[in-house]
């Protein structure tokens, strides 16, 4: 039998570990309400229902409906943009180090959370992989790598034959590898963090759209069309799906559409010459390129594209020829899935935490290193459920600081694109 969710993405389709879960149907009173069923907050609600806290999850849809089960899989252990002499310029010493160090061990968490509690989701620590696309990319990467290994990680430059022999990719001009990184499927992972939640007491309800967000005495009152929660404390783990229910919120992130796109099964030989150890790659590109293969031997990749009218049609079939040239593949096999999913990304491209009002924050660990992230921001935001303040979370937490002219300025980094194309290509031709 078909279910409506399983068009959402490959991992939808694919995945094991569904379990229909209640619509809120009465009036509750938790310590700890939580809006939304992505990693964010399903992590949450793990590690607070984990401290005895008494956690209720309210999600508009079903788990893992927003980008939680429209990503790629990788996990990744550091953050996008920005190197930790990057961060340590931005947050100063102090602080600085605490986010690099919750980065650093971000993906030993999803793994051992995934251990710990029997999550079948085809999990495979197996290494992330930065390929280098230029001469000045290595040098970057080369520094990069050894920030991280200062810093005690399983990290390794590797040279431009030991990245075409890992990855099967010949045109890189080397990369580094940090071992903690890895794959899995990411609708299970979510399912298998919500049936442990529940397992630890948290009440986990689909189908429940929170429509409003009232202070009341020294709690919040969450209005949903079935019931009402009151909570001492609230998590807003929406993430880009959050829509108007909070429109200052709404204004501090650039919403980023990324497509992506799996094809039918690979032949053994060919599988056999690329990612023979299961890694995941993401290389230096400002267009980003990046390849798996999930547990069937299905090529995934993916990537942003200039929107506008029929781009969801278009755009697989941009990434599938891409995808086909970057590996020298000419028999690639069609597509099977193709998907999008909407990221929020942060002007500065590190977690934050947003202060909305006394006991409510907001997530967003996101900017494309979201599984990783977002679980460990979740075990801290536990904690500050727990009673620790705000302001000691590794994470920064500051009021709401929205982007100005955001209504254009939303659009930017898929408008941009052509411009990051161009880039890439004039750092290959120097
Ligand atoms: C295409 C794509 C590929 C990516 N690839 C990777 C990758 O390979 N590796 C990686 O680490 N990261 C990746 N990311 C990022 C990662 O997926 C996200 O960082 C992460 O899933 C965010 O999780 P979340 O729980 O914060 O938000 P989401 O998963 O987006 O969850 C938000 C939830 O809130 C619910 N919601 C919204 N409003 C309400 C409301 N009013 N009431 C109740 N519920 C509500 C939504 O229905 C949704 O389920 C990718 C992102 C995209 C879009």
């Amino acid at each position: 039998m078909t279910t409506p969710e399983q068009g959402l993405s490959l991992w939808h389709a694919v995945g094991r570990n569904r379990r229909q879960r209640p619509a809120l149907d009465k009036n509750l009173h938790v310590d700890l309400a939580i809006i939304g069923g992505g990693f964010s907050g399903l992590s949450t609600a793990l590690h607070a229902a984990e401290k005895g806290i008494s956690v209720a999850v309210l999600e508009a849809e079903i788990v893992a409906w927003g980008a939680t089960g429209r990503n790629a899989g990788f996990v990744v252990p550091n953050f996008a943009k920005m190197d930790p002499v990057n961060v340590l310029a931005s947050l100063g010493e102090e602080r600085g180090e605490r986010l690099i160090h919750f980065a650093a061990g971000s993906a030993d968490l999803v793994f051992n959370l995934i251990e710990r509690h029997g999550i079948v989701c085809d999990a495979l620590q197996s290494g992330w992989i930065q390929p280098a696309h230029s001469p000045d990319a290595f040098e970057k990467v080369k520094s990069r790598a050894g920030q991280w290994a200062e810093r005690g990680r399983p990290v390794e430059v590797l040279s431009k034959a030991a990245v075409a022999e890992l990855t099967g990719a010949r045109d890189y001009f080397g990369g580094w590898v940090d071992r903690s990184g890895g794959v899995l499927n990411p609708v299970e992972y979510a399912r298998g963090l919500a049936d442990a939640s529940a397992r630890a007491g948290a009440l986990i309800f689909e189908g429940t759209r929170v429509t409003a967000i009232d202070r009341s005495g020294d709690g919040w009152v969450l209005g949903t069309r079935s019931g009402v929660v009151r909570a001492g404390k609230v998590v807003v783990a929406t993430n880009a799906y959050g829509g108007p229910l909070l429109p200052t919120l709404r204004r501090t992130y650039f919403p980023l559409k990324v497509f992506q796109i799996a094809t039918n099964p690979l032949p053994r030989d060919v599988r056999k010459r690329l990612l023979s150890s299961g890694q995941c790659v993401s290389d230096t590109r400002r267009n980003l390129f990046t390849f798996r293969f999930d547990a069937a031997n299905r090529l995934i990749s993916g990537g942003m594209h200039v929107l506008g009218p029929g781009a969801d049609d278009r755009v697989p079939e941009v990434i599938h020829r891409r995808l086909a040239r970057h590996l020298d593949l000419p028999d690639l096999p069609p597509l099977d899935f193709s998907w999008s999913g909407v990221a929020a990304v942060q002007p500065d491209f590190l977690p934050h935490l947003v202060d909305m009002g006394p006991g409510l924050i907001a997530g967003f660990a996101c900017n494309g290193r979201g599984i990783a992230m977002t679980t460990a921001m979740g075990r801290a935001l536990a904690d500050w459920a727990g009673g620790t303040e705000a302001r000691d979370l590794a994470i920064p937490c500051a009021p709401p600081a929205p982007i100005p002219f955001h209504g254009l300025m939303r659009h930017a980094p898929n408008m941009l694109l052509p411009w990051s194309m161009l880039r890439d290509r004039l750092d290959t031709a120097a």
